[in-house]
């Protein structure tokens, strides 16, 4: 029978594949961990983490994925920085190709590529992406100083997000299609009590409008049937996310209708040694402390599928 190299290989460098790069390493099984960007997935470009146990006062995205990598690189996590073209998941021995060529094999797998932000998909949207329309507000906020900006979607990322883009804009109108918001409570507290924010409700854009210099207007239509523009420089579009699948073989796992990956709660796919966690997974909660949660669950499973095989590792008595 073939011989895999790795016991396991993680995809995906996010909270969830960190933490089961950590207890993987602390296992000490034989693991790679493959990213194709840098550690961190979405956390990185947030902002503020206020909701995460331990971190009292709060805590940015960028620390706490500084922690979380540090956290790993301790137990000596190996990991791999390039883009995956293919993944052979069936069989005992599991696939994976590089775009480089290289090949890389495993007994399990875990599978963290987590999601991306949904586009609006409206006229405008893709001409001026980069010219004032954005999805990541941590990353543009600051080209927005002294201007009137606009936010749509209402959920915990919108609003989240809206407070911050007013530490650059002079004003942030945050756009929702319904007349409440899906946001936790204390967020839309602190966006209701900010002079900077506007909201308008029930309410879609329709088609994003500028020149040459970038965005310039919205044409937004009201449910109750009226249209009307509304004069902005940027347009964060924070309305959900989408799974980063493309890359997995969707004939092999079951994915719900949005294509997130079904798992049970042990975080097995429906193949064999492939198991998932973090914002890939099929489920109703996101939050950074599930997909670290989740990440250590699919490594335990995935310790328990291997069936307690002998440590890999030579004895390191130094610990
Ligand atoms: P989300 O919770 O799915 O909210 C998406 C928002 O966009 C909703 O308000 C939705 O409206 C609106 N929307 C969706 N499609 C739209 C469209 N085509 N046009 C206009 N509006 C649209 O997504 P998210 O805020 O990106 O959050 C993703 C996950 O991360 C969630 O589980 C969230 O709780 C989590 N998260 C947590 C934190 C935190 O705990 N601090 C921070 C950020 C994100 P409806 O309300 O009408 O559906």
């Amino acid at each position: 029978m073939q011989q895999a190299q790795y016991q396991l290989i993680i995809v995906g460098g996010g909270p969830a594949g960190l933490t089961a790069g950590l207890y993987a390493a602390r296992g000490r099984l034989k693991v790679l961990l493959i990213e194709k960007g840098t550690t961190g997935g979405q956390v990185l470009v947030t902002d503020w983490v206020d909701n995460y146990p331990g971190f009292t006062e709060g805590v940015s995205g960028f620390d706490l994925i500084d922690k979380m990598t540090a956290h790993a690189d301790r137990f000596g996590l190996e990991k791999k920085f390039a883009t995956i073209k293919s993944l052979q998941l069936a069989g005992d021995v599991k696939t994976i190709t590089l775009e480089n060529g290289e090949i890389f094999t495993a007994k399990t797998i875990v599978l963290c590529t987590g999601a991306k932000p949904r586009q609006l998909d409206i006229p405008g949207e893709y001409e001026f992406k980069g010219r004032g329309v954005s999805y990541c507000a941590t990353c543009d906020g600051p080209f927005y100083r002294n201007q009137e900006i606009a936010v749509v979607g209402g959920g915990n990322t919108a609003i989240q997000d809206a407070l911050h883009l007013t530490k650059f804009a002079t004003k942030v109108t945050v756009i929702h299609r319904r007349g409440e918001l899906r946001a936790t409570k204390i967020l839309q507290e602190k966006a209701f009590c900010n002079q900077k924010i506007d909201f308008i409700w029930n309410t879609q854009v329709k088609e994003i409008r500028g020149d040459k210099n970038g965005v310039a207007e919205l044409l937004l239509s009201h449910h109750a049937g009226e249209e009307s523009i509304l004069k902005v420089t940027g347009i964060f579009a924070l309305i959900g996310i989408s799974p980063n699948n493309e890359l997995l073989p969707l004939d092999q796992l079951q994915t719900d209708k949005a294509g997130f990956i079904v798992t049970d709660e042990e975080m097995a796919t429906t193949v064999p040694g492939v198991f998932a966690a973090g914002d890939i997974r099929s489920k109703k909660s996101r939050q950074i402390i599930n997909a670290a949660g989740e990440g250590a669950v699919a490594e335990l499973s995935a310790e328990r599928y291997l069936g307690n095989q002998a440590p890999d590792q030579p004895l390191n008595c130094s610990e």
